[in-house]
């Protein structure tokens, strides 16, 4: 399947790609988890996005499609991908289209996992992220601790907050997400391509995706 992710930060976009990509092979790319693994890696990508990231800020739309032209292109991408966390704007929406009717590709749908503000809140200050940029596995104090505290259950590393998820952060995190990434629900509304599941639990998202790519195909 071929699919954009759409949500508001801890709206479960990357939870519900990873359960995606068990179905059928697709892959998952998240525009986040590369440019952490940038940061991590201190490459001169990670140099360059790093400032953004640490206020919360939107990296540059241009860093962001050279990274995401690259990556369309691999072959993993044949069977099939989830975008997580891309497009975030609607610059980066126009050119993604563009780019994919240069390379021939099709989308299935955009979904729009749209989770009640209060939750989303609660989910971001309890999140904890595995500090290894080759892992970056996912963690809550509340609901999913890892087994020892403060230590990733699949690598060993130090599991920690982020450092754009203190709660000033995640204010300006979710400001930028209403102005900047929510006139993309109204974009792929006109491409006709927007499915909007109102779920809060990752399970009924995915239960919900596979019906409608079921009844389409
Ligand atoms: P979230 O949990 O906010 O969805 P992500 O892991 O998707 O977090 O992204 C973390 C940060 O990486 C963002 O706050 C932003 O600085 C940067 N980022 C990720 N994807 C994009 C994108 N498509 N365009 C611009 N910046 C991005
Ligand atoms: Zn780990």
């Amino acid at each position: 399947m071929k699919l954009i992710l759409l949500g508001a930060p801890g709206a479960g976009k990357g939870t519900v790609a990873k359960l995606l990509t068990k179905l059928d092979g697709s892959v998952q790319i998240s525009t986040g988890d590369i440019l952490r693994g940038a940061v991590a890696a201190g490459t001169e990508l990670g140099k360059q996005a790093q400032a953004f990231m640490a206020a919360g800020d939107l990296v540059p739309d241009e860093l962001i499609m050279g990274i995401m032209e690259k990556r369309l292109q691999e072959p993993d991408c044949e069977n099939g991908f989830l975008l997580d966390g891309f497009p975030r704007t609607i610059p980066q929406a126009e050119q993604l289209k563009t780019m994919l009717a240069n390379l021939g590709i099709e989308l299935d749908m955009a979904v729009n996992i749209d989770v009640p503000r209060d939750v989303i809140l609660d989910r971001l200050t309890t999140r904890r992220t595995c500090s290894n940029g080759d892992c970056q596995a996912i963690y809550n104090v509340k609901s999913n601790p890892p087994k020892e505290e403060g230590v990733c259950d699949k690598c060993g590393s130090p599991v920690i907050q982020r450092e754009d998820e203190t709660e000033e952060a995640i204010s300006h995190r979710l400001e930028t997400y209403n102005e900047k990434t929510a006139p993309l629900i109204g974009f792929y509304e006109n491409e006709g391509l927007l499915m909007t599941v109102d779920a809060t639990s990752s399970d009924a998202v995915i239960n919900a995706i596979q019906e409608r790519l079921g009844a389409t195909a």
